[in-house]
Order: structure tokens, then C-alpha cells, then sequence
């Protein structure tokens, strides 16, 4: 007769390991993202050997006490998220507290702290989900995380691990949306030793400031001039009231799309940012297309960035474990407002004169 018995921990952490982490990418969006969380204003993202070697991220957070080190490597242990309800105001990028406990369960993992105020920090290595013990360490404020040999102790896995070349191209990807969602953070990406990006922070507090800075961001990242074209769009639409729950708020939708004339063959230059969140929908990118229909070579794609925020509880962030997708309650409204916006900034708009710089 087959017995039923729980797995060891260091089990399930792998298991649940092939959700979170697909390949060093995945690696470098939990640690970026944590780093965010923590308030940190400058992050450093090294990596090595396409990142099977070596993923280091290093912030200067508020960092991690020595006597939570261990908890931040135990799965389903967050300091973001207390209980269910919270799960619909999620404010963080994380708040499943599984993505330290999965890296360390398929790597050599090493995370070192410390707090402001503390004479010292403290380190905790982990070797393929076994658990060592929490040592003092010298080192700044903040926190650092190293990754090495991804996936040593999962052959199959590691297998499907591409090219340094193909790799460091999915990781430049990651990289860019969480910088995109992070303007006044200065980041920097490094591979093999070589400086791939160094983003100074940008941006101040007030809302036009934010898109000002927005758009230093994107020309760091993807060139003066195409940031230059760019037209900007906004639009502000109040939700109805609700009987019991004070004021409704609104769904605010800013940002930048290109002039017709800058399209591209693929949809890859198309970045939205749902409350602080790098994702992707479907349908917006199809109401995306509606806008430029007629305006575009059918078979081009527009490109974009642009930002959403709502209040959170109208949306699901809960839906996969990266977060990538996540479920409106009313997926339709955001449509019509999207495709609205775009619709009649370009009616209203000489096109010929819009944006045109660089055309
Ligand atoms: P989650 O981000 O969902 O909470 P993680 O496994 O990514 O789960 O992290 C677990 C916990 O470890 C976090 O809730 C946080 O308290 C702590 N932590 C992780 N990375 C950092 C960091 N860079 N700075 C400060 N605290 C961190
Ligand atoms: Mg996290």
C-alpha cells in the first residue's frame, strides 16, 4: 500500500521553485523587486555567464534583522502582507514571500544584511535548499543577494538553460521593466564586468515632474530619440460611487505612445505599468491596436508606455506566481478608456505635427 507523507521542505521549495523561477531572469525580477520593496535608491544588478553562474543584486534598504534572516528564505514567510484581505490592496511587488525560499532551494545562495543603526549585518548561505547558519558579516546598509550555479542541483532544468548571449538578452528585458516601474531608482547592470546600463535616478514628487522623469528614463533606456517622439496621454475617469466604501476614485491612465510613423515589427516596445507593475494583457494591447488602426501598416505594432493606477482592490495581482498577468474586475471599462484616450489625442491632433522629431 502506497503511504501518504508531506515532503521535506527542501521538496516542495524545489517544486514550487519551477513556478517562480524559469531561468536567471526570473531570478533578477524577485531580487530588483524586493530591493524596490525595501526602499532601496540604488540597485545593482551583476550578473555572470548569462547568469547561470552568478545573479548579484545589492540595494541600500532598509535591509533584513539577523534574526530574520532565516524567515526571509522560508517559503510562504513575508513581511509584506499580514492576511487575506490585505491581499486586495496589495501596495508591494511581492507579497507571496516564496521567491527566496525557491532561488535558495536550486542554487548556491548567499543573502547578507544589514539594518540602519545596527554595528553590524549578518549573512546566510544556503546550498540547494540546505540551510546554514546566520554568521555577523561586515558589510553597508542594505541588502545583497548572491545566485550562483542556477539550477546545479535540477539537471533538467539546467538543461534548458539557452546561451549566455540569450540569456543576458531575457535578463536586459527583465531589468528594463523594473526600471520602467522605478524612475527614481538608480540602477545599474553589469555582465562579465562590462556596465550594460547605469540609469541615474530621475524624476521629482509631483505628477507632471513624474512623467518628466518617465521620460528621462525611457531615453536611458532606449535612446534620445526615440523618447523625443514621444506624445504624451493622459486620462483621468471616476469610478461610480459605492453605497458603503467612501470615495470610489478613478482609473488614471498616462504615460506615452509613438507617433504612427514609429512602428515596430514585433510588440516588444509596448510597456504597461498597472499600479507600479510591469504586466501584460492581451486585451489591452488589442485596444492598443484598435487606437492605431488605420493610422499604422496593418501587421506594424505601436509602441508604448504607459501607466495605470486604480484602486487596488479592482484588480487581482494574485493570478500567476511572477505577476506578469493579472485579472481586472472590469476589464472592458479599461478598454474603452484606453482605446478612448489614444482615439482622441490622435483626433485631436495634427498628426503630421505631432511628435514628429525624428520621424
Ligand atoms: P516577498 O517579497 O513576497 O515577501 P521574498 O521571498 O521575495 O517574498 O522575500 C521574503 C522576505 O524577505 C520579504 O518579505 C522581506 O521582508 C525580506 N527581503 C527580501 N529581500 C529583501 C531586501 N532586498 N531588502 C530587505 N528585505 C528583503
Ligand atoms: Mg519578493
Amino acid at each position: 500500500m502506497p503511504v501518504i507523507r508531506p515532503l521535506p521542505t527542501a521538496v516542495v521549495n524545489q517544486i514550487a521553485a519551477g513556478e517562480v523561477v524559469e531561468r536567471p531572469a526570473s531570478v533578477v525580477k524577485e531580487l530588483m523587486e524586493n530591493a524596490v520593496d525595501a526602499g532601496a535608491t540604488r540597485v545593482d544588478v551583476a550578473i555572470e555567464r548569462g547568469g547561470a553562474d552568478l545573479v548579484r543584486v545589492s540595494d541600500n534598504g532598509r535591509g533584513v534583522a539577523p534574526d530574520e534572516l532565516l524567515l526571509a528564505v522560508t517559503n510562504h514567510a513575508t513581511s509584506k502582507i499580514a492576511s487575506a484581505d490585505e491581499l486586495f490592496r496589495v501596495g508591494t511587488l511581492g507579497f507571496r514571500g516564496e521567491a527566496l525560499a525557491s532561488i535558495s532551494a536550486i542554487s548556491r545562495f548567499l543573502l547578507r544584511s544589514r539594518q540602519e543603526g545596527a554595528a553590524e549585518g549578518a549573512e546566510l548561505a544556503v546550498l540547494g535548499g540546505s540551510v546554514g547558519e546566520v554568521a555577523p558579516a561586515g558589510c553597508p546598509v542594505g541588502t545583497t543577494i548572491e545566485v550562483r550555479d542556477l539550477f546545479f542541483n535540477t539537471p533538467v532544468r539546467q538543461k534548458f538553460l539557452k546561451t549566455p548571449q540569450t540569456e543576458i538578452g531575457h535578463v536586459t528585458e527583465t531589468f528594463t521593466r523594473v526600471a520602467l516601474a522605478a524612475p527614481s531608482v538608480h540602477f545599474t547592470l553589469s555582465h562579465n564586468g562590462r556596465t550594460l546600463h547605469d540609469l541615474p535616478p530621475c524624476g521629482g514628487q509631483g505628477r507632471q515632474d513624474e512623467l518628466t522623469g518617465w521620460r528621462e528614463r525611457i531615453a536611458a533606456l532606449f535612446g534620445d530619440d526615440l523618447a523625443a517622439g514621444l506624445i504624451e496621454v493622459a486620462s483621468d475617469e471616476p469610478l461610480e460611487e459605492q453605497q458603503d466604501s467612501g470615495p470610489a476614485g478613478s482609473v488614471r491612465l498616462s504615460g506615452f505612445v509613438a507617433h504612427p510613423s514609429h512602428s515596430r515589427a514585433n510588440n516588444r516596445l509596448q510597456y504597461l505599468l498597472l499600479n507600479g507593475r510591469a504586466i501584460r494583457d492581451r486585451a489591452l494591447q488589442h485596444a492598443l491596436g484598435e487606437a492605431y488602426r488605420g493610422l499604422m501598416i496593418t501587421g506594424r505594432s505601436p509602441i508604448c508606455f504607459l501607466r495605470l493606477e486604480m484602486p487596488p482592490h479592482l484588480v487581482d495581482v494574485n493570478v500567476h506566481p511572477t505577476k506578469l498577468e493579472v485579472r481586472f474586475v472590469d476589464s472592458g471599462r479599461l478598454y474603452s478608456q484606453l482605446l478612448g484616450t489614444l482615439r482622441s489625442k490622435f483626433l485631436a491632433s495634427d498628426l503630421r505635427s505631432l511628435g514628429q522629431q525624428g520621424a
